[in-house]
């Protein structure tokens, strides 16, 4: 171990790997090359061979020891709001404004007029009621967060009414019954699977019932003999029955993007003029801001879920607020919002602007030795569970890079320091430019370039 240390002082110094990880790389060689070997995968000649091998172990976990774990990379999927991906990128202005809150002291819990204490909840609802039309407003960890916490405040012990074809189960095990099941309200399942009619949610009204909860179908659709009840027609039983209504937008959007060729899909500010009592959506969905679950409604109704015991352990921190209050500033200009906001942006660019840059980066690629590019018409998608069905058109680049497989082409592009992130189709490697920034094709060539010059240098696809 000691000579090893030792031997590999000037890698270790070079990598900035402190002791404590050298110490750690070493010893996790040493042990790697005594498992080969006892498992006969590894023979070395001589101490000197064993020596050499240990040091290679070595330098590579300290490699992987010192890499970051959160690392950025290149959206190609084309799935422009992606789960896996983290969503919505931030817009450059609001990136700057966390930097410097995320840096400094600031007014999170102090309120400057008076000098004493304030609230982090004031910060962001006034800006939230004057987009949304909304008479209050909340923020909390997450959507699910604020799904749970709506219903402990204001339906625990009693009865939520749902419709089964609202059941959703959203992804990474969030499921509304479950949720539900938490939050200490009974569900109150109603209709069927494709059809809920309005008497289906009366012959449910019981002294115990609390809500009627819509929520948002997301990530699927029904389709064929099908009936639900309409939010304003929702709004109207639960007046006539004195029964609040909740409403799970999911994915809300306060932009309607039928004016760019998507689906007509109610926006938040409709949910609210129609007059739903609560209504939560996400922060890092449609709405392109930070991780954060939205809650607007009724004064009363969210000022009861504001003294729940269990908003303190989802309450959102400064960085996100900062990073949504910044957000929700851009949309006071709808025009400037759909610029800056990446997410916005990236939904409703037109179809000729992705061509243009998908024909840039395969100009690109076409350049590079052992590389070839052809761009090819493809369809990308909303995703974060809106607008299941509809497609957007775009264009994808198809990377080949002979002597390689569609599969080894991928796993290379993964594997680079900034990985790249598409997808197989018909047997090539797609990476769909609508969700790709301009300032991210010079990397695209790069990696694309390293690869096909370890492609070259192998020998089994080396050509003479
Ligand atoms: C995405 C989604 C959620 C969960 O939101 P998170 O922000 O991921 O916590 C809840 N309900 C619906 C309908 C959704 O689409």
């Amino acid at each position: 171990m000691d000579r090893l240390l030792a031997r590999l002082e000037d890698f270790f110094a070079q990598t900035g790997a402190p002791r404590s990880v050298a110490v750690a790389a070493v010893r996790r060689a040493v042990e790697d090359l005594r498992a080969e070997v006892l498992a006969s995968r590894a023979a070395p000649a001589d101490k000197g061979q064993a020596e050499e091998m240990a040091a290679s172990l070595a330098r590579d976990h300290a490699k992987t020891l010192m890499a970051p774990r959160v690392r950025r990379l290149v959206n190609a999927t084309g799935v422009v709001v992606h789960t896996n991906l983290g969503r919505s990128p931030l817009a450059p202005c609001v990136c700057r404004a966390v930097a410097e809150i995320a840096g400094s002291y600031s007014n999170l819990e102090f309120d400057l007029a008076t000098g004493r204490r304030g609230s982090r909840y004031s910060l962001v609802a006034d800006l939230l009621c004057e987009l949304t039309g909304a008479e209050a407003a909340l923020v909390v960890n997450n959507n699910a967060g604020a799904v749970l916490l709506a219903l402990a405040a204001l339906a625990a012990g009693r009865e939520a009414v749902v419709s089964r074809g609202e059941l959703v189960e959203i992804g990474g095990s969030f499921r509304i019954p479950e949720v539900m099941a938490q939050s200490g309200a009974v569900l109150r399942e109603v209709g069927a699977t494709n059809r809920t009619h309005p008497r289906d949610y009366e012959n449910a009204v019981n002294e115990n019932t609390a809500l009627f909860l819509k929520v948002h179908a997301s990530n699927f659709a029904v389709v064929g003999f099908t009936a639900s009840v309409s939010l304003p027609d929702l709004v109207a039983l639960g007046k006539k029955h004195g029964v609040a209504v909740m409403e799970d937008l999911g994915s809300g959007s306060l932009v309607d993007f039928s004016a760019y060729g998507l689906s007509r899909e109610p926006t938040v500010q409709d949910s609210v003029a129609a007059g739903a009592d609560v209504i939560t959506f996400s922060g890092d969905k449609m709405l392109g801001g930070p991780q954060a679950g939205i809650i607007l409604g009724r004064a009363d109704m969210v000022e009861r879920i504001r003294t729940h015991p269990l908003n303190r352990a989802l309450r959102v921190d400064k960085m996100t607020l900062t990073a949504l209050e910044h957000t929700l500033r851009l949309y006071r200009d709808p025009e400037r919002a759909l610029a800056e906001i990446p997410t916005l942006a990236r939904i409703t660019e037109p179809e000729k602007s992705v061509g243009a840059r998908a024909r840039r980066l395969a100009g690109m690629l076409n350049k590079i030795a052992g590389v070839s590019a052809e761009v090819v018409a493809v369809s990308g998608r909303v995703g974060g569970g809106a607008l299941p069905l509809e497609k957007i058109p775009s264009r994808a680049v198809a990377l080949t890079i002979p002597g390689l497989s569609e599969n080894e082409v991928e796993a290379g592009m993964r594997g680079r320091d900034t990985p790249v992130i598409g997808r197989i189709e018909d047997g090539r490697f797609l990476m769909d430019l609508r969700t790709v920034f301009d300032e991210e094709l010079a990397l695209i060539a790069g990696a694309a370039k390293a690869l096909a010059r370890q492609a070259g240098d192998s020998p089994e696809t080396a050509k003479s």
